[in-house]
């Protein structure tokens, strides 16, 4: 089964205490596409300028992701930057310039229509909204948020949690949007919020899910250097979706299974700048760092 995934796709400036390195591929669309192809075709919806290097559209390309969704305006792509501190968590967002994106559309070929797998990645929750009114009877949708969002669009985003099977944050913005900063009250208003699933991300400390089934505290893959953990949180809902999509069973079989997937390619991520060690990881290295999370964590 195919993964729709539709959200940012970027160059990404990215300044950590050791380095800089400008003008990347990023975007959350971006790095959930690339985490979601390990396991299944994707079809990625986004936009990005006539300045977007051809190198990343060949990256795509070499993911077998599909970019039939993918628009091409003329205008500059979407460019973020942002400075690390030196604990590699604390982030500063240094500029924003929308390019293309402030008027991006996002719009399904008549192909994508019909996905069962759908990953609203980071995006104005207008634009997942309007993701959703195009896509007919999915099976699964997943929507992943920023604190943006909670600040200047909170009604439209409000709306959305209504509309997905899974909801998906980090616990600042699950603090920020339930008002309580325990982890697990917080779960629980989040779910009378309306989803099924409901997934707090907890950066190097993993993640906790809360589903029909109860509570499943993942882990983070352990790793003794950080070099960049932009788009960590994109690669874990991309690796979690793709591995959902290709998997047999029922969700709630296979979820959980599909977060510890989602958790290792997010571990790659973080081990280089932009995508450069994503795209370098096999399905067998997946593979071993999953046995050496069960290793982990088996009690
Ligand atoms: P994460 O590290 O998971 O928070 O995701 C970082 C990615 O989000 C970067 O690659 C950025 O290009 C992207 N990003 C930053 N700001 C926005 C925004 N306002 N809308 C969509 N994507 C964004």
């Amino acid at each position: 089964m195919s993964v729709l995934v539709v959200g940012s796709t970027a160059l990404d400036s990215i300044k950590t205490p050791k380095a800089e390195n400008p003008r990347l591929l990023g975007g959350s669309a971006s790095h959930a596409s690339v985490a979601a192809s390990f396991f299944a075709p994707v079809n990625l919806v986004g936009v990005v300028g006539s300045d977007f290097p051809r190198r990343y559209i060949n990256l795509y390309r070499d993911a077998k992701i599909d970019l039939e969704g993918l628009q091409i305006e003329a205008g500059k792509t979407f460019h973020w930057s942002g400075e690390y501190e030196v604990n590699m968590n604390n982030r500063q967002t240094l500029a924003t310039e929308l390019g293309v994106f402030e008027h991006f559309t996002p719009h399904l070929p008549k192909k994508y229509k019909a996905a069962k797998y759908v990953l609203l990645a980071n995006i104005a929750p207008a634009l997942q909204h309007h993701v959703l009114d195009q896509a007919n009877n999915p099976k699964f949708v997943i929507a992943d948020t920023m604190d943006l969002w909670l600040n200047i669009a909170l009604d439209d985003l409000t709306k959305l949690i209504k509309r997905v099977d899974c909801f998906v944050l980090n616990d600042s913005e699950a603090e920020q949007l339930t008002g309580d900063d325990n982890v697990f009250t917080a779960l629980k208003k989040l779910h009378k919020m309306g989803p099924n699933y409901v997934i707090v991300k907890l950066g190097s400390h993993g993640s906790v899910l809360s589903s029909p089934r109860g509570h499943f505290i993942c882990p983070a893959y352990p790793l003794e250097k950080v070099v960049d953990p932009t788009g960590a949180g994109d690669s874990f809902v991309g690796g979690l979706i793709g591995y959902l999509a290709s998997s047999k069973g029922s969700i709630d079989a296979n979820l959980r299974r599909a977060m510890v997937h989602g958790s290792v390619v997010a571990s790659f991520c973080c081990e280089g700048f932009g995508l450069k060690k994503t795209v370098k990881a096999t399905k067998s290295l997946i593979n071993q760092r999953v046995k050496q999370l069960e290793k982990f964590t088996k009690f």
